[in-house]
């Protein structure tokens, strides 16, 4: 496995695996790399000859008040997790490389990003957009693999891709939980002892929205109350959102006819978490 930091690098090496034919698929994370992203990973191996991992944390997906500079970091661990699961090359640029002097070109788009984490993070999609968008550019992959842990994001990218025409199939991939429910994510890392027992409320709660859909409530607003009481049941909870929203569009939906996403996004002390479901009708 190699580690790159540069895309002419990355380029090289997709050019190589190209002449002889290979497949290639594509992870794109932030790095501290957990069970989730190794999930993908591990799709993406199974599903392709060769595969990049990129590892950036794109500093124009992050809001001015957001953890740009705290996010956590471990290049060492990553490389072993992704060398150890088969990953041909990590590609880990630094800022400069991706946004260099004079860089003033980025993708907007309307509607999908508008609602949800869109809210309260408004710079947050147009960033992973363009980053995303950069990213296909320089390895150019046949499959790229995102998670629906990040349930709006993946519909974003699905959209970008055929709004754009690039020529990638974008694979969603379902979400990784630990054993008592809480989604995995880097961010899991800031919680204290305390806040991580706390944080278990975001999935019991999804759980019991759920339970109700799944004995025939279609009311979007007592759904959304169930949830909502259950995780302010938990004092460390505030809550952004919960919402119930179309699957593709992302717009809110009164009754439950078609596919739909359950989304919440609650803060446990000064952490924002995010998790979700689909029901399919
Ligand atoms: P990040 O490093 O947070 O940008 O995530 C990189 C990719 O991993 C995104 O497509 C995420 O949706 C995916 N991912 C993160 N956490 C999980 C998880 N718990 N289960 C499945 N996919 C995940």
């Amino acid at each position: 496995m190699k580690v790159v930091s540069t895309i002419k690098e990355v380029r090289d090496a997709v050019r190589e695996w190209r002449k002889e034919g290979l497949t290639v698929g594509f992870v794109p994370t932030m790095g501290y790399l957990h069970e989730g992203h190794k999930s993908l990973i591990d799709k993406a191996v199974e599903e392709n000859d060769r595969v990049v991992v990129s590892i950036f944390v794109n500093p124009t997906q992050f809001g001015p008040n957001e953890d740009l500079e705290s996010y956590p970091r471990d290049l060492e661990r990553d490389s072993s997790l992704c060398s150890d699961s088969g990953v041909n090359v990590i590609f880990t640029p630094q800022r400069e490389e991706m946004y260099p002097e004079g860089f003033c070109t980025s993708i907007n788009m309307t509607g999908l990003t508008e609602n949800l984490c869109g809210k309260s993070r408004p710079v947050h999609f147009g960033g992973v957009c363009t980053v995303v968008t950069k990213l296909f550019n320089i390895v150019a992959p046949d499959k790229a693999y995102f998670g629906q842990k990040d349930a709006q994001q993946l519909a974003i990218i699905k959209r970008m891709v055929s709004d754009l025409n690039l020529n990638i199939e974008v694979v969603g991939c379902p979400i990784i939980r630990e054993e008592d429910g809480l989604a995995k994510s880097s961010r899991n890392t800031y919680l204290s002892k305390e806040e991580r027992r706390a944080a278990v409320i975001l999935s019991k709660s999804l759980k019991l929205g759920l339970e109700a859909i799944n004995s025939g409530e279609r009311n979007s607003r007592n759904i959304i109350e169930l949830i909502k009481g259950n995780i302010e049941s938990e004092k460390l909870a505030k809550i952004d959102y919960v919402q119930i929203v179309d699957l593709l569009s992302m717009k809110d939906v009164e009754t439950i006819e078609k596919p739909v996403l359950v989304a919440i996004a609650v803060y446990i002390g000064k952490t924002r978490l995010i998790d979700n479901f689909i029901f399919e009708i």
